[in-house]
């Protein structure tokens, strides 16, 4: 693994690969992609731009944080393939080679930097390098599955812990290998080829009994090569990982990169979203201030919350407010209404003590006061689940944060049958969630109970594409899809054509 060193060269903007420093045994090549598949044994050392950097490692990123949700939803392997194939076109093709597509260089470069780019913002610590491996390995397993030139690429890989069995060897074991994998019923054949390896090489293989044992060796059918194939990249980028580690510390002193890639491994925990306000009204919705009380069936967890306490309470802290405010703002609620909002909120006080204490700070986040990029940019964005789960967590007598990760058990319990789920293997399935620290994943299920009906009739009908039913990592997200979802053949003259936004 190489150590990277990006040197700023403004106004171009450049990175570079560092030429002059390696960690271990870097070898420095001009790279071609002759083969779709990678298994990303040497950096990229060419420049790219600094825009290029973020971009194509968030476009990995979205890539493999919908896989590990397939797998937290125990998606089957074809499940997981059906789901993928528009998110991987989308954001990571790989052509063949047989395509002769004219992108293909350009698809497998950005395919290649990414992979690095991600393991520099995902080696810090064990829980994230394993982590990364494991989403890789699980990209990897998809593409080698679905490749037809894989046996190209298989022979260019250089792997020497496995052996090709002998015809001899073969004859000599032939009862015991037909006992493995049966044999070719017209020729009365075993399987042609077989693999001799260590058996620690092959542990699944092993397990699912789909070898023979003998003296330490697994006899591998060709048909499981997949398997071994895939056990060396896994453990060919666990090694790396560990060496890109070492390497992290001299990164530190990069002002461009470390936010990124700080920002990146942040993403991992919670994937982000940016949302933008303008797209957000759903057609056909009444956002006003009287609504938000029917609105609010349409809410997550943590703004249903806050609504709620609102509602008991006539007042709100800071963050609840500031949190409660920005979401409001990202469904279209604007800023009159929004002070209207707030003011019959807070019944218990006078307008002056409103209009002194709280009204400033509702127009400061609608841009309408305040410093001069706050009002050019509109005010501050709706904070995304993973600024609000990672950020400020609430105190005693605070209602923000995400109740998935910030109430104990009972009264999330509690919540969610407020919120109309009563079903217990839905609660049961959100506490292991939760005790996986999978919060997004707990609010998914949640979403995914409470909309079960309406996701169905939208995927029959072909409303909403799987892009748009990808994982609901913001809770503007969760309101919009709700409404949606909710609403679907009411506008339009009642034709069921509510169309999602990409
Ligand atoms: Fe809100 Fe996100 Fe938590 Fe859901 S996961 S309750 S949308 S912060």
């Amino acid at each position: 693994m190489l150590k990277q060193d990006f040197n700023r060269q403004e106004p171009k903007r450049r990175i570079v690969g560092d030429r002059k420093q390696n960690v271990a045994d870097a070898a420095f090549k001009d790279a071609s992609y002759p083969h779709r598949l990678n298994f990303y044994t040497h950096a990229p050392t060419a420049d790219i731009t600094l825009e290029e950097f973020e971009k194509w490692a968030i476009d990995r990123l979205r890539v493999l944080s919908e896989l590990e949700a397939c797998s937290f939803r125990n998606k089957s392997p074809d499940e997981t393939a059906a789901h993928m194939k528009p998110l991987l076109e989308k954001y990571l093709p790989l052509s063949p080679n047989s395509s002769s597509s004219t992108k293909l260089s350009e698809q497998r470069r950005k395919d290649h930097y990414s992979h690095f780019i991600l393991r520099l913002a995902f080696s810090s610590t064990d829980d994230l390098r394993r982590r990364f491996a494991r989403v890789e390995t699980m990209l990897f397993r998809l593409r080698f599955d679905a490749d037809t030139e894989r046996s190209a690429f298989v022979s260019s890989l250089d792997i020497d812990w496995f052996e090709p069995v002998s015809d001899e060897e073969q004859a000599e074991l032939r009862d015991d290998l037909q006992a493995i994998a049966g044999f070719d019923k017209r020729t009365g054949a075993v399987e042609e080829t077989w693999y001799k390896v260590d058996w620690m090489r092959v542990p699944d293989l092993v397990e699912s009994r789909k070898v023979l044992l003998r003296g330490g060796k697994a006899y591998v059918p060709s048909r499981e090569q997949a398997s071994m194939i895939i056990t060396e990249f896994t453990s060919r980028l666990e090694k790396q990982l560990v060496l890109t580690s070492q390497a992290i510390p001299d990164l530190d002193e990069d002002d461009r990169l470390v936010p990124i890639l700080d920002h990146l491994s942040k993403n991992f925990v919670t994937p982000d979203s940016s949302y933008m306000s303008g797209s957000t009204v759903p057609e056909g919705a009444e956002i006003s201030a009287r609504n938000i009380d029917n609105l609010s069936q349409h809410f997550p967890a943590c703004m249903s919350h806050l609504h709620r306490s609102l509602r008991r309470d006539a007042h709100l802290k800071h963050y609840g407010r500031l949190q409660y405010t920005l979401f409001l703002k990202g469904i279209g609620l604007n800023l009159e209404e929004c002070l209207i909002f707030w003011r019959s909120g807070f019944s218990k006080i006078t307008d002056d003590t409103f209009n002194k204490e709280y009204r400033y700070n509702v127009r400061h986040c609608y841009g309408d006061v305040g410093g001069d990029s706050n009002r050019r940019g509109g005010g501050y964005s709706p904070y995304s689940c993973q600024k609000i789960l990672t950020e400020h967590a609430p105190g005693p007598g605070e209602a923000h944060g995400c109740p998935y990760r910030h109430f104990d058990m009972d009264n999330l319990t509690t919540l969610l049958q407020g919120m109309g789920v009563t079903d217990r293997s839905v609660i049961q399935g959100v506490k292991e969630d939760r005790d996986g620290r999978r919060y997004h994943m707990a609010c998914n299920r949640v979403f995914e109970h409470l909309h079960k009906p309406e996701i169905k009739k939208a995927k029959d009908e072909f409303v909403m594409t799987a892009a748009q039913l990808e994982t609901i990592v913001h809770p503007n997200e969760y309101f919009k899809r709700s409404y949606l979802l909710k609403n679907l053949g009411k506008h339009r003259g009642g034709d069921a054509d509510v169309k999602m936004e990409e």
